[in-house]
């Protein structure tokens, strides 16, 4: 038991960089260059047990076996007719999780959870319905990256943070996994997204790093009334606060910020609500995502037409607005926008 409990406390060395894996191969009084075949064979070749490094001096690697890689189980895998895949992917505490891998004609797209559930609780997102559990580790989401890379057999070129959980009440975890994306799995800073519904302070410390990937803000709304209606955490944080936040973020990093804007037919999808958005985004270095609402069961918000959705569009771009609509992927799934929930899918598995 006492033995069990040291094995379980060694860190996974998933999320370690090159020359941390150096130092730790170091530490063993081995030379450096077997932390970088570590590194290698971690991150290149996907290995999930050090036991499976073959080019490590066979003592050693009986010595180190029982170090964790931190690669999680797939537990549920369900292909949409898109070709999206979601996986359900069980951690070493037994928590759920959902990935999404989402391939286009271009590149692989990974959307990745960064908590177990969410505690934001947004009106029209099935995540915020369940339970939320806790914030993953940084091994916790790399991993996700590399468990759809090897189920497609194809380079990831794009990850969001679009998953389960909200990034920026794991700021410290998601930074140190952009990282390793960034420099073990060579996965351009900019083709790496992190959205937020907004934390007071994080988008500004976010800022601080001055890092080329682009942040998404769930804006939903063109007035502080209808936000604090479907964001809740948005009572707290107010619009012109939020958006104050952006333009630093924009000034600090030079790049323009993403505005995510979930169209719900009847709510907030009127010409007057496009001309409220036009008016706050005037000037603004920035993009706005038009998601067509995905039906989840708990509330009955409709999804707009086609029609409804253009409309809108229209609007904004004849205000000089740069925007677009985003299509849904995966969809007969549940695997789109807001539609993750770890749990009817367990339930669903097992029935
Ligand atoms: N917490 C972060 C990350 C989750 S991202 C955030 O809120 O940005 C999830 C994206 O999907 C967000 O833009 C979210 O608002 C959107 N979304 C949530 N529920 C949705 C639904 N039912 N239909 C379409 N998009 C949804």
């Amino acid at each position: 038991m006492i033995d069990q409990l040291s094995v379980e406390s060694i860190p996974p060395l998933l999320g370690a960089s090159r020359s941390q894996l150096a130092d730790w191969a170091q530490g063993y009084q081995q030379p450096a260059y077997r932390g970088q075949q570590v590194h290698q064979w971690i991150y290149q070749k996907g290995v999930r047990s050090l036991s499976e490094i073959t080019v490590l001096p066979k003592q050693w690697r009986t010595e180190i076996a029982d170090i964790p890689v931190g690669r999680s189980q797939i537990f549920h895998r369900s292909a949409a007719q898109d070709g999206t895949v979601k996986y359900l992917l069980k951690l070493a505490d037994g928590q759920i999780i959902e990935t999404v891998g989402i391939p286009t004609q271009k590149r692989l797209t990974v959307c990745v959870s960064s908590q177990v559930g969410c505690p934001m609780a947004c009106d029209f997102c099935a995540t915020g319905k369940g339970q939320y559990q806790r914030n993953l580790a940084c091994h916790e989401i790399v991993d996700q990256v590399l468990t759809v890379q090897e189920d497609f057999q194809q380079r990831v070129g794009n990850v969001v943070f679009m998953g389960m959980g909200e990034p920026l009440l794991n700021l410290g975890q998601v930074l140190a996994a952009v990282r390793s994306l960034n420099q073990d799995i060579g996965i351009g800073q900019r083709s790496l997204t992190v959205s937020t519904v907004g934390i007071p302070q994080q988008i500004l410390k976010l800022a601080q790093y001055q890092l080329q990937i682009t942040l998404a803000v769930s804006l939903h709304a063109s007035n502080q009334r209808i936000r604090a209606q479907l964001v809740p955490s948005g009572q707290h944080y107010p619009l012109d606060q939020l958006l104050q936040d952006c333009r630093t973020y924009v000034a600090k990093t030079g790049r323009r910020v993403t505005f995510e804007y979930i169209v719900l037919s009847g709510v907030n999808d009127q010409t007057a609500h496009a001309l409220e958005l036009a008016h706050h985004l005037r000037g603004f270095q920035s993009h706005v995502n038009l998601i067509p609402y995905n039906p989840i069961s708990e509330v009955d918000y409709q999804r707009p037409t086609q029609k409804q959705l253009q409309h809108f569009l229209s609007c904004l771009q004849d205000q000089h607005i740069t925007a677009s609509i985003r299509r849904s992927r995966g969809l007969d799934k549940d695997a789109a926008c807001g539609q993750l929930r770890a749990k009817t899918i367990i339930d669903q598995a097992s029935t």
